[in-house]
């Protein structure tokens, strides 16, 4: 498998390439100047997440390959998170590397040592044509009254990482590599990609499900049975089991980012209050845990954007008979049609931060609890279509099973069965 590496940074390139080669050893890496690409993407997204996510799509779009993108911040505690999203233009658009450390030391000048607590945050966004997936990594450590070393770049001069007394610029390149964000968070795409190779091969299914399934799987159960579960639980108005269910999720270091977008897509079928209530009882177990509530990207409401992706990914769910169900819908009503294109599959089912197998599986479960029979059976196909397997559909449909009425699981159990049984016949 090739990846492209969507940076013009010469030390990332160099970093994320020495890591990559560690774990993946047959992956082939090239770089944007190795195809003859000169792409400048606008990095001014609100959170790390969103400028990953726009180099890695704007990267993928411009070669059609499958591509890695990256993005960090320095968050340092006494300036509240700052520079954060903001660390390569801290001292201004133009700002060197030079003038950044400048800047913070200046603003560190009265911060005693044992109030120079700082965190790297580094986000990366792997895309290619069928899914988008992020990888989280952190370093902790402390800002140094003064430079040292000449190694890294950024802000590494100014940085000593937790139980280390050498500063990053300090340090070998394998010896960053080994304890940094940028290595901890490849660590953590890699051992998504361990039996990824390429989609289109006879692999891909088995591969498919180590990527998306199987990846927190040592943690316990794969984080898509989490996020249909607590979609299921959320319906159920039963907001003490929803806690009980969220804390065990959030102890276990799942991502806080999938679950907000598992429970915030829930309007789309449970209403308003379902999702209010439901990201009320996350937001108080994140809160409890003593950790930040989710930095939501900013996103723009752009009405044609939003009908330009909800027109793909619903292409993509509904494959041969798109047109005709359009054709259906508007015909019900074409208030209707559009607003399931620009409002449900546009601004909620192409959010990035989660990917789209995840959220059809979202929503078989929660469509299944509910008994919407004709949605529900939709929604399956549409998850075999954008890559679910069965037996990631079953997961779904047990979630439902577990907190339905015995006739209730029976009957989408009936319309799952009715499904392959079509299946199996065309
Ligand atoms: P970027 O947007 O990911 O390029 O990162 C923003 C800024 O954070 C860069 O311009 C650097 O100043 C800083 N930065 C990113 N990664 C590192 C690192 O590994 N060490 C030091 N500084 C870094």
């Amino acid at each position: 498998m090739t990846i492209l590496l969507a940076t013009n940074n010469a030390h990332k390139v160099d970093e994320l390439q020495s890591v990559l080669r560690r774990t993946l050893a047959d992956l082939q890496i090239v770089r944007p100047a190795d195809i003859g690409l000169a792409l400048d993407v606008e990095e001014d997204a609100m959170t790390l997440e969103g400028n990953a996510y726009r180099k890695a799509i704007a990267f993928h779009h411009a070669s059609g390959m499958a591509c890695i993108a990256d993005d960090t911040g320095l968050e340092v505690d006494a300036l509240n998170g700052a520079p954060g999203v903001h660390s390569a233009r801290f001292a201004g658009p133009e700002a060197s590397y030079n003038e950044n450390c400048e800047l913070l030391l200046q603003k560190l000048e009265q911060i005693p040592d044992d109030n120079r607590r700082a965190r790297f945050r580094t986000i990366l966004c792997f895309v290619d044509s069928h899914r988008t997936e992020f990888a989280e990594g952190m370093c902790a450590g402390h800002i140094l009254g003064e430079g040292r070393g000449t190694a890294g770049f950024g802000y590494d001069p100014l940085f000593v990482p937790d139980g280390y007394e050498h500063s990053f610029a300090e340090m070998s390149a394998d010896q960053k590599n080994a304890i940094s964000h940028r290595g901890r968070a490849l660590q953590a795409l890699a051992e998504r990609f361990a039996e990824y190779r390429d989609p289109e091969s006879a692999q891909s299914a088995k591969a498919h499900r180590a990527l998306n399934n199987g990846s927190k799987a040592e943690h316990g159960q794969p984080i898509r049975r989490w996020l249909c579960e607590a979609a299921v639980l959320a319906l159920r108005q039963n907001n003490e089991q929803l806690r009980e269910f969220l804390d065990r999720y959030t102890r276990e270091h799942h991502d806080v980012g999938q679950m907000y977008e598992a429970l915030l897509q829930i309007y789309l079928f449970a209403g308003f209050p379902a999702a209010l209530e439901a990201l009320t009882t996350l937001r108080s177990v994140v809160n409890s845990e003593g950790q930040a509530w989710y930095a939501e990207d900013d996103e723009a409401y752009d009405l044609r954007e939003f009908q330009r992706r909800g027109t793909e990914t619903c292409q993509r769910i509904y494959t041969s008979v798109y047109t005709a169900m359009r054709e259906r819908v508007s015909q019900l009503s074409s208030h209707l049609d559009t607003w399931m294109i620009i409002e449900g599959y546009g601004k909620v089912l192409s959010r990035p931060r989660l990917d789209i197998v995840s959220r059809e599986l979202v929503s078989v479960a929660v469509l299944a609890y509910s008994g919407w029979e004709r949605q529900l059976l939709s929604h399956l196909r549409g998850a075999l279509n954008v890559g679910a397997t069965a037996d990631d559909c079953e997961m779904a449909l047990d979630c439902a099973a577990r907190h339905s009425s015995e006739l209730g699981s029976l009957r989408a159990r009936a319309v799952w069965q009715r499904l392959q049984v079509s299946t199996k016949n065309s």
